[in-house]
């Protein structure tokens, strides 16, 4: 049976991951990204189901006993999660699927899928993600300076993953970003699974050519 691969994209707040896993599922089809749930307060211009499943600290407690996540963790005083029905079924129809989370749930992922694909973003220098989370206009300066601090300790497990991009100028890094997916694409493993048939056709014998 065809299977998508899974990727796993972290990145300190504000280095650009948002925006590139949105261009790139712009431009590339047979790849999507899982929207998480999460307790934290939804921020203007954010819509529920899209950006996140919000919801209160109640209902996600229920989901964690339930075992409804496929891994979840606490990042800046909130709970962040990913549904496993929703995974599971986009891989198993063949789709790529993007998780955006944080380095605790890269590590709960590598241990349940080995065969995950992980990335992480980086910003060009400090500044400028102090700027970009400036920019974006959806923290106050309380949050900013709270998740600059955080950003040091993100950026510090970014030596787990298996590709880093640096996210200097934003078209280079989706092309590198999409390149990666491309070149996972090649893989012979999954030629084969997924192309099953015409591997067949080409490669059977030519009737009386010996
Ligand atoms: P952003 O980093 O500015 O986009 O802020 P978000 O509030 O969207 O994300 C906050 C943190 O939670 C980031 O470190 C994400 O990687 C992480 N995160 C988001 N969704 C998930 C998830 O489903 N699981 C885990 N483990 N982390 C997540
Ligand atoms: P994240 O999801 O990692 O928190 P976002 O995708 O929300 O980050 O990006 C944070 C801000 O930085 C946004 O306003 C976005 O438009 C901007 N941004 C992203 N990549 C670049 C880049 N290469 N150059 C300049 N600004 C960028
Ligand atoms: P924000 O609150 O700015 O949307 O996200 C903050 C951080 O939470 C980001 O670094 C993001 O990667 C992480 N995050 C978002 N969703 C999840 C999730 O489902 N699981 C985990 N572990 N982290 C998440």
């Amino acid at each position: 049976m065809s299977h998508g691969t899974l990727y796993i994209v972290s990145a300190p707040s504000g280095a650009g991951k948002t925006s590139l896993v949105r261009a790139l599922i712009e431009r590339l089809d047979g790849i999507q990204v899982s929207v998480s749930h999460t307790t934290r307060a939804m921020r203007p211009g954010e819509v529920d189901g899209v950006n996140y499943h919000f919801v209160d600290v109640a209902t996600f407690e229920r989901m964690v006993e339930r075992g409804d996540f496929f891994e979840h963790a606490r990042v800046f005083d909130n709970d962040y999660g990913t549904s496993r029905p929703a995974v599971q079924a986009r891989l198993a129809a063949g789709e790529d699927v993007i998780l955006e989370i944080d380095w605790q749930g890269a590590r709960q992922v590598r241990e349940q899928i080995p065969g995950a694909v992980s990335l992480f973003i980086l910003p060009p220098s400090r500044e400028a993600l102090h700027q970009r989370l400036a920019s974006r206009g959806t923290d106050g300066p309380e949050v900013i300076a709270r998740r600059m601090r955080d950003a040091v300790s993100e950026m510090s497990h970014f030596d787990e993953y298996q590709h880093v991009i640096i996210n200097d100028d934003f078209d280079d890094a989706l092309a590198q970003l999409g390149g990666l997916v491309l070149a996972e694409r090649s893989r012979l493993a999954r030629v084969r699974e997924r192309h099953g048939a015409l591997l067949q056709a080409l490669l059977s014998r030519i009737e009386g050519v010996e």
